[in-house]
């Protein structure tokens, strides 16, 4: 086996063990691969392990890459845009990618709704939450999230999916939980609404290589977990 499909193997474990640690059923839990700063052979690789879902946080390199890894890979794969999306790159998005998980202003979102081709199916979307950031930090206040679901769930190309979130780094499990239910209380009071355009609000996007187990206890839907898969990052990205 090569080093990746090993490395698939053993996070999957860990996801099957913390949702057992946690009553949850294995399969309530998906696995995103983050494969930024990795080539396309890599990703070639986790596909011949039956990964299918990959996130990537700089757009060219992504766009580039699922252009690569098309010509490589028959089965049908699902990329997800994690990184910063600036106004200028929101074509690139919504032209290339299936979801996208940092969307934390309205405008974003608009100009993702209306540069989405007619012919692909609404980019499915997450509000980036900041759980526990200053003004400085990416996503959406905890206090003004509900607004912005709303607005977005108008959009006629767009599909709210949920929120997602990066936590500061916690220095161990319990500070990694104490963040992530935060989060977690966040997105069941807006699913709690039940409101129409949030019919298809299941998503709670969080948890990475270091914390998917506080992550899946809090209640994640969707880990997105790159080191765990690739190894280090070894040479930092553009
Ligand atoms: C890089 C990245 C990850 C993966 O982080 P690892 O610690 O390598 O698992 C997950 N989410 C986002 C938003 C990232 O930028």
């Amino acid at each position: 086996m090569t080093t990746i499909a090993t490395n698939l193997q053993q996070v999957r474990g860990r996801i099957a063990q913390a949702c057992a640690a946690a009553g949850r059923a294995p399969d309530s839990v998906s696995l995103l691969a983050v494969s930024k700063t990795f080539g396309a052979e890599s990703v070639v690789q986790a596909t011949a392990a039956g990964q299918r879902a990959f996130g990537e946080n700089y757009i060219q390199e992504g766009v580039a890459k699922i252009a690569a890894v098309g010509r490589a890979c028959a089965p049908a794969l699902q990329w997800h845009c994690i990184g910063p999306i600036q106004s200028n790159k929101t074509r690139l998005v919504a032209e290339h990618f299936d979801w996208a998980h940092t969307v934390d202003r309205f405008k974003t979102a608009e100009r993702l709704s209306a540069q989405r081709p007619d012919h692909l199916p609404p980019l499915q979307i997450c509000i980036q939450v900041s759980i526990d950031g200053g003004p400085t930090k990416s996503g959406v206040a905890p206090a003004d999230t509900l607004e912005l679901v709303r607005a977005v769930a108008k959009l006629p190309r767009l599909r709210v999916r949920g929120l997602m979130s990066i936590p500061d780094h916690a220095p161990d499990f319990e500070a990694q939980l104490a963040k992530h239910t935060s989060a977690r209380r966040l997105f069941d009071q807006i699913l709690a609404l039940g409101e129409p355009g949030l019919e298809g609000f299941d998503t709670l996007s969080m948890g990475m290589t270091a914390d998917l187990e506080a992550a899946i206890q809090a209640g994640s839907t969707l880990v997105r977990v790159g080191t765990g898969i690739f190894g280090g990052r070894t040479y930092p990205a553009p």
